[in-house]
């Protein structure tokens, strides 16, 4: 399949954002972009890395920043996991130079297929089109494939359908202008297949059904947990902010959380006994927040503590509300939440 006809629709249709740069690109402009890019809506990553570039305008000074430096200043774009990945992965290519294959790229960490892909592709030429599930849908509804949007088999053949189209056009662009087609025009929901460049060699389109590739993904079951977070105050007005050390928040700093099961005041108490703390704590309310597939309830509880309840490093470090610490949203729910219960005091759990 050629893609003539989808370079010249691109040329009229194109979207502009800050990393699309004359090929070839930075490979620096194009990782970072690429790494935003992975969980959060190019809109947003079209905001805020231009604020990145400003904070770190080169691949060495991510390298001699500090962890918590890149984290902080993923502040905004969420799955601040990336964050650290792209601060190893600095230290890593200003030692050992960048490789350009997609196969190299992928041994780095934090690169997986589609990203290796991109960055050999806008930065280095290579051919081999990162697939995502723009890529996945269009090469589905293109071939009428009855496959899932994420299987093994849709992405095996998305690559080999694709790369042909690349090499007959000689450019990388026929990869981003596949990506625009995905999200502008062959959409998940109600394509607008009158105006597809690709619609004459469409099969889906020409059995009438577009929507029904690919297949839907097969439900996850979702994950409902209930954590606890203990709002502790010292005399000072500052907060206890602990760092989470395992996933999904791992790296950031956050009130104190309790995170496994069984009865809420059993929690509690095992919360307060690892602070070596003792006191009632007040309940404040209650909560929800998203971390990916996981819609977790957060119960809020509070404590005034004693002046000589002292900074520990197993513990955490005492903060005031403004300081720059690199956390999650789910700090400032926490702090809204028991800003408001300031007026309203009695608060009980049904
Ligand atoms: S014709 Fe319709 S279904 Fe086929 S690629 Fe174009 S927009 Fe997608």
């Amino acid at each position: 399949m050629d893609g003539r006809q989808l370079l010249d629709w691109y040329s009229q249709h194109r979207r502009s954002f800050p990393w699309r740069t004359p090929f070839p690109r930075d490979p620096y402009l194009v990782l970072v972009a690429e790494v935003m890019l992975q969980q959060t809506q190019a809109s947003r990553v079209a905001e805020l890395l231009p604020r990145f570039l400003a904070r770190f305008p080169r691949l060495e000074d991510v390298a001699a920043a500090g962890e918590d430096q890149v984290v902080a200043a993923f502040a905004g774009l969420g799955y601040y996991r990336r964050a650290r990945l792209l601060h190893r992965l600095a230290q890593q290519l200003v030692q050992r130079g960048w490789p350009q294959d997609p196969h190299q790229l992928r041994q780095l960490p934090g690169l997986g297929p589609y990203t290796a892909a991109a960055v050999a592709a806008f930065a280095f030429g290579h051919l081999t089109p990162p697939v995502d599930g723009n890529l996945a849908r269009i090469a589905a509804r293109l071939l009428a494939l009855p496959l899932s949007a994420h299987s093994a088999q849709l992405r095996r053949q998305a690559t080999a359908l694709f790369s042909q189209m690349a090499q007959s056009q000689s450019t990388p662009a026929l990869f981003e202008a596949l990506m625009d087609l995905g999200a502008t025009v062959c959409r998940p929901v109600s394509p607008l297949c009158g105006q597809c460049p690709l619609a004459a060699r469409c099969l889906a389109f020409q059995k009438g059904r577009p929507e029904d590739f690919p297949l839907p993904k097969p439900q996850r079951a979702r994950e409902t947990p209930t954590w606890l977070a203990l709002w502790l105050e010292n005399p000072a007005g500052e907060v206890l902010l602990r760092p989470i050390t395992e996933p999904p928040l791992q790296g950031l700093w956050l009130p104190p959380l309790e995170r496994g099961s069984g009865e809420v005041e059993t929690r509690l108490r095992r919360l307060l006994g690892e602070l070596g703390l003792g006191g009632e704590p007040k309940a404040v309310g209650r909560l929800s927040h998203r971390i990916t597939h996981r819609l977790i309830t957060v119960l809020v509880f509070r404590l005034s503590v004693p002046p000589q309840v002292g900074e520990n490093g197993r513990n955490g470090r005492w903060v005031s509300v403004e300081a720059n610490v690199p956390t999650s949203s789910l700090a400032y729910k926490i702090a809204r939440l028991v800003a408001e219960a300031e007026s309203q005091r009695s608060i009980t759990y049904g």
